[in-house]
């Protein structure tokens, strides 16, 4: 006996008794994102290892450790999408669509990380990533905010979540900060655990995003990039905020939020929740005008998130409730010949006359008792049940499967009122 081969370690599949809520979710962001004039875009899941380096940045997690990088016959260097950003960029001045003054742009799909496995955190994920290109001011960093708090309206969850927000300044004004950074840690570099030495030099802001404890006091104290902010900086940062302020909608200011990646400026935020443990943070994004110019195409304006679809719906109150919305309305039991013939041009009637009718016909014969039971099984309220004598008699039987009534017989031009209900 040879073991069965199983999935990846951190790779999940999604039963069919699970997908359903994943449906939900994505015809919440199918509605939500065009409400705000977003158009999708759908992107290869490899892209060149190069792309990844330059944008992310060399001193990141995500590049010095979680990447799954390989070699293809042909020799190059290629590596399954850590997150979107990138390739979405790249396809954009391959194209030439940053010629035109703005874009709007959503995708969704998988990504992959060489990440420890642990609830919320996971090898393959999924993500669904807001891009919009082109626009300098404030209103469209409050825009994204926005629509994401449109998306937990829709599913229920705004209440378990909280916006954190910073500003991280210019790449300039970053610069000046950094070097002040710098020398603080150096001053105390003792103290310093291993992961945040090495940061000290390439990526030092980092550090400030530690999430170990016995650094909490000496990060406290560093010096603040607030105070390095120019006029320009600290006026996009106001302009946000008033928008937000109109809105209604609540933040709190995080002056110790930078992000994992090189290449945000000035607005940073999260979404968070203190429902999912550790992984709390269910939705990160912010401005970067940088890396247009990075990747090789004219100065220009970037602001977008992403948003991790596992512990989105991990925070979904009963989740069940998009589930069902897989299960057939009707199970058709049909046995004998006479019925199989009748019961297969039955069905596809009531498909032509019923559109969203989710019908379940049994294939592959079966007693009556038998074709119950695969109608039990099926999850529908209802069987429809045709046999020799029904289908002489254009009638039809019809049984709740989930309520103690008898069974009833209907005329089946009667049927399609009937159903007509259920959907
Ligand atoms: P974290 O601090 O949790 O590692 P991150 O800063 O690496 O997050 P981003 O790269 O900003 O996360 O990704 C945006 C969102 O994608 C996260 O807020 C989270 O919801 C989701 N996400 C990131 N990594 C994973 C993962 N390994 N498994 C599941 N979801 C993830
Ligand atoms: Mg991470």
């Amino acid at each position: 006996m040879t073991d069965n081969i199983q999935a990846i370690r951190g790779m999940h599949d999604i039963l069919p008794e699970h997908s359903g809520r994943w449906q939900g979710v994505e015809q919440a962001i199918r509605r939500v994102l065009p409400a705000y004039g977003y158009q999708e875009i759908r992107l290869p899941i490899v892209e060149k290892t190069e792309l990844f380096k330059r944008s992310i940045g060399e001193v990141t997690d995500i590049v010095e450790k979680e990447m799954y990088t390989f070699e293809d016959r042909n020799g190059d260097s290629l590596t399954l999408r850590p997150e979107g950003t990138a390739g979405c960029l790249r396809a954009c001045l391959e194209h030439g669509l940053l010629h035109y003054p703005s874009h709007r742009l959503w995708y969704l799909g998988p990504m992959f990380r060489h990440e420890r496995p642990q609830k919320g955190r996971y090898r393959q994920f999924h993500q669904m990533g807001v891009e919009a290109y082109g626009m300098a001011g404030p209103d469209i960093d409050a825009e994204l905010i926005l629509l994401s708090r449109r998306l937990w309206k829709e599913l229920g969850v705004e209440h378990k979540l909280e916006l954190q927000l910073n500003t991280l300044g210019t790449l300039e004004e970053r610069h000046r900060y950094r070097e002040e950074l710098v020398e603080y840690f150096r001053g105390h570099y003792e103290k310093l655990d291993e992961d945040s030495q090495r940061r000290l030099e390439g990526n030092p802001l980092r550090i400030l995003d530690s999430k170990n404890p016995d650094l909490y006091e000496l990060i406290a104290a560093a010096p603040v990039l607030h105070d390095y902010l120019g006029e320009e900086s600290r006026a996009h940062f106001d302009g946000l905020k008033r928008a937000l302020d109109d809105a209604g909608l609540n933040y709190s200011l995080n002056p110790r939020l930078v992000r994992g990646l090189d290449y945000y400026s000035k607005t940073v935020f999260e979404w968070v929740t203190t429902e999912l443990g550790a992984q709390g943070t269910v939705c990160a994004g912010g401005r970067y005008d940088g890396l247009i110019a990075q990747l090789g195409g004219k100065a220009s304006h970037a602001v977008g998130f992403a948003l991790g679809m596992e512990r989105l719906i991990d925070l979904i109150d009963q989740p069940e409730r998009y589930d069902a919305l897989q299960t057939p309305h009707a199970y058709f039991i049909k046995v004998g010949e006479e019925a199989e013939r009748a019961g297969a041009l039955l069905a596809e009637r009531l498909r032509d006359a019923l559109p969203g009718l989710r019908l379940a016909v049994n294939c592959g014969g079966g007693n009556f008792k038998a074709q119950f039971k695969r109608a039990d099984r099926s999850g529908a309220p209802i069987a429809l049940i045709l046999g020799g004598d029904e289908a002489r008699d254009q009638l039809i039987g019809v049984k709740r499967l989930r309520e103690e009534v008898p069974q009833q017989t209907l005329k089946q031009s009667e049927l399609i009122s009937y159903l007509q209900s259920l959907i």
